[in-house]
């Protein structure tokens, strides 16, 4: 392997390492999105992915830290496991309630969450988020409560849509400690609740794994017209029924590649205390998923 212009032999001695600490991951666009950054800003450093199981990650986040790794990123299963043996963890993290980038320095481990901060980058860049907008987000899991961060951080007002009330309320009250000027909480099946919450927003959010084989959400999701955004958390497949729908309506559409590079790029500046090559990090991301493997059931 060889890398710069006098196509040198590398990795060498002195590279050092990032890392994936996930299960099963098997496909990530991580490797390539850092390694393209690594490369543009010649860092001596180099991005793997090391599938974890639930039962070795403490010894495995340890064994990294002895090595001299510089960080990670964590994914499923492992986000909410590493925060217990993290030194420090940022607000983000803690609000968060999960850790998605690890940084060893002088002061022992540091547990981050840019999942957050790289939604609100990617809403700043592409819809121009204002204080006082009216934003509406479907689901309650981790992706959810990045939202909410994100939401409340940019003082906007957010209802939080979960087929668990209680889960919802539990996500709209995240965003007001983040700041927002405003959160509630409304009942996915609530007929009358739903439809209007949804006509009254300007920024509909899907952070469901809906849609990633097709699904739809629930109906009056795909009644999104002009003046409204549609940001769709996933970004394989590109364009979701969700994402579709909204487009027919005439509604401006996004999906979470914005996101996704938005999380990695604050994980890089987390890493290497430079700003994140974004371009070159969009661009590798978009070539990869334009030139990812099949899915195989191996
Ligand atoms: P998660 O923690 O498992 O949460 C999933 C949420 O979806 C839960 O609220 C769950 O509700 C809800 N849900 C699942 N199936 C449902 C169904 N059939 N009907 C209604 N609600 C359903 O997952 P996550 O980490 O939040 O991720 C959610 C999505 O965001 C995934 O597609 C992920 O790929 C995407 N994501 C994208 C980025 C990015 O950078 N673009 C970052 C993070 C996540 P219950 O709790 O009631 O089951």
């Amino acid at each position: 392997m060889s890398r710069g212009p006098a196509g040198t032999p590398w990795p060498v001695a002195t590279t050092r390492l990032v890392v994936l600490l996930g299960w099963p991951a098997r496909y990530s666009l991580s490797p390539v999105i850092h390694n393209a950054a690594f490369a543009e800003h010649d860092l001596d450093l180099v991005y793997l992915v090391t599938p974890v199981r639930d039962s070795d990650i403490e010894v495995a986040v340890h064994g990294l830290g002895a090595v001299g790794a510089v960080g990670a990123n964590v994914t499923v299963p492992h986000k909410r496991a590493v925060m217990a043996l993290c030194d420090r963890l940022t607000e983000e993290a803690r609000l968060v309630g999960a850790v998605n980038t690890l940084v060893w320095n002088a002061d022992g481990l540091l547990g981050d969450n840019t999942d957050a901060v790289g939604l609100r980058d990617a809403l700043t860049a592409d819809i121009a988020v204002a204080a006082g907008d009216r934003l509406i987000v479907f689901g309650t899991g981790g992706a959810a409560r990045a939202v909410a961060v994100a939401a409340g951080r940019l003082q906007t007002n957010l209802t939080v849509v979960g087929r668990q009330r209680d889960a919802a309320e539990d996500v709209a009250e995240v965003a007001v400690r983040a700041g927002a000027a405003s959160a509630g909480a409304v009942d996915a099946a609530d007929g009358a609740a739903l439809p209007a919450a949804i006509a009254d927003a300007r920024i509909v959010l899907n952070a469901t794994p809906l849609g990633m084989a097709g699904e739809r959400l629930p109906d009056p999701f795909h009644e999104l017209g002009p003046g409204q955004v549609a940001y769709d958390l996933i970004y394989d497949p590109p364009e979701t029924p969700f994402l579709h729908s909204a487009h027919e309506g005439g509604a401006e559409t996004h999906n979470g590649l914005g996101m996704l590079v938005g999380q990695a790029a604050a994980s890089y500046h987390r890493w290497t205390g430079r700003p994140a090559p974004f371009a070159t990090m969009s661009a590798a991301a978009i070539h990869a998923l334009a030139h990812r493997p099949a899915p195989t059931d191996a």
